[in-house]
């Protein structure tokens, strides 16, 4: 029997509001730890909980730019159960009256289909207390960090709307690359502050039954995401054929031995409506304030740069993958550089300046205007590829212009006719070997007189103009 996969996912998503969720204290949950709680978020006793606008912010713009519809009502709950990183005995998340509902993204699929991927809900809820294991006088010992408890998280869930492990990595992708272009999260698996789990279950193809589902957790990546989903089903296939049952159960992804294997149950309880917190109620004009705060997302963007700058669908996706590379980008061409030399320097050179220095593109200190000014002198042939490149990493050094730059390391690309004459003239009267031998048609003879000028330029000579005056003495 042929069978098919049905893979739902649930993503919790930190955002990155200043505060907390129900306190104002800092949303840092990397400090040391414990150094941000107060009373409501150590959850003591008769501490009240006040929910954050600058909270509500980041989470609206997060669903409205997975295309959802925000909810005029939406309402706390607790959900109850008891755990060492959650000593209060509930955690205050949204399930009778979500945020939002409805969403989607588009996926194209591997067999080059565009395929609408569907969000059921997304809601919010605070993150729990952080648990350090550690061995201290050979004991073994467990502590608590608050510095998380209450963290603002949502959670994403999505309909079962996805057959394979590329729909799914696919749909990560995309949703990672909207939200980021939102500002509210940083969606980093590796950090902590975008987590999968992963519901599959199988059924013979095409039959439309849902059967019992087995869900994944604790994937750090995207990739690993794909192979968890990829070992589950084969290993439901399996089970299947050798006329075994699928249970519901939760299972952890072990990325070292790539397996997942069963993990042990939380108790969870019951959801009842938390009485501290108030209905949060949303008007029509806050859901059309945030819409407008909402930058020009990547579809729409990538069609404009296709039409606008004449770049192929490719290229376009690539500098729209992350919104400031796309901004970077239109601002260099604004200065007056080609689209082209730009994607390919920027992508490739100035990316690597810096992560080289550990930097981020929206604080890198070399100006979109400096950066055009660089590439427009490579343009117009007055240095070359390689003196650009070392002017490039001297800019993250220095406050100078690239001009000054190119000055002060004596750069400029030799392309005065009468210098190149000079130079070719003593070139070949002390090669008469390799003159003779370029007669005769010996072309690679040429690539040699060409780089023995660029040396002795230091680099500097015009190597297009140099094979020119080349090949017109030889003649
Ligand atoms: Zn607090």
């Amino acid at each position: 029997m042929n069978f098919e996969a049905v893979i739902g996912l649930e993503i919790h998503m930190q955002l990155n509001s200043p505060t907390k969720m129900f306190c104002d204290c800092p949303n840092m949950p990397a400090d040391p730890p414990n150094l941000n709680t107060c009373p409501t978020c150590l959850w003591l006793p008769g501490a009240i909980p006040v929910f954050s606008r600058n909270v509500l912010e980041k989470a609206v713009l997060l669903c409205l730019s997975l295309n959802c519809e925000i909810q005029h009502e939406s309402v706390f709950d607790q959900k109850v159960y008891y755990y060492p990183d959650l000593p209060k005995g509930f955690q205050l998340s949204q399930f009778h009256k979500p945020l939002s509902k409805n969403g989607w993204l588009d996926i194209v699929t591997e067999e080059a289909e565009t395929r609408r991927l569907r969000i059921q809900k997304i809601h919010m809820e605070e993150d729990v207390a952080r648990l350090v294991h550690e061995t201290e006088n050979h004991k073994q010992i467990s502590l608590v960090d608050f510095n998380r408890a209450g963290a603002p998280l949502v959670e994403i869930v999505t309909e079962p709307d996805m057959r394979s492990s590329y729909d799914a990595m696919e749909f990560l992708k995309a949703l990672r690359r909207q939200i980021r272009y939102s500002g509210s999260s940083e969606c980093s698996m590796e950090h902590g502050t975008m987590r999968v789990d992963a519901n599959i279950s199988i059924r013979p193809e095409g039959s439309g039954e849902f059967n019992t589902k087995v869900e994944v957790k604790n994937m750090n990546s995207i990739r690993n995401v794909g192979d968890a989903i990829d070992y589950e089903i084969a290993r439901q296939k399996d089970s299947k054929e050798k006329g075994g049952e699928i249970v519901l159960h939760t299972r952890l992804w072990d990325p070292d031995n790539k397996i997942t294997s069963p993990m042990r149950g939380k108790f969870s309880g019951p959801c009842i409506p938390d009485p501290a917190v108030s209905t949060i109620v949303i008007t029509e004009d806050y859901v059309n304030e945030m819409k407008d705060r909402l930058p020009e997302m990547p579809d729409r963007k990538i069609s404009r740069f296709i039409e606008q700058y004449g770049l192929t669908e490719q290229e376009a996706s690539l500098i729209s993958s992350e919104l400031d590379l796309s901004l970077y980008f239109e601002d260099t061409v604004k200065k007056g550089a080609s689209p082209r030399t730009v994607i390919h320097w920027l992508t490739s050179t100035m990316m690597s300046c810096i992560r080289k220095r550990g930097l981020s593109l929206s604080d890198s200190p070399v100006s979109a205007e400096d950066f055009a000014h660089l590439l427009g002198m490579l343009e117009r042939n007055e240095i070359t590829a390689k003196a650009t490149k070392k002017v490039l990493s001297r800019m993250f050094d220095t406050d100078k212009t690239p001009e000054a730059i190119v000055k002060e390391l004596d750069l400029k690309q030799v392309s005065d006719i009468n210098e190149l004459d000079a130079l070719v003239e003593k070139l070949l009267s002390g090669n008469h070997d390799a003159v003779e031998s370029l007669k005769k048609g010996n072309e690679k003879i040429m690539d040699f007189l060409v780089g023995q000028a660029m040396r002795e330029s230091k680099g500097r000579a015009n190597p297009r103009v140099i094979a020119e005056i080349i090949a017109g003495k030889i003649k």
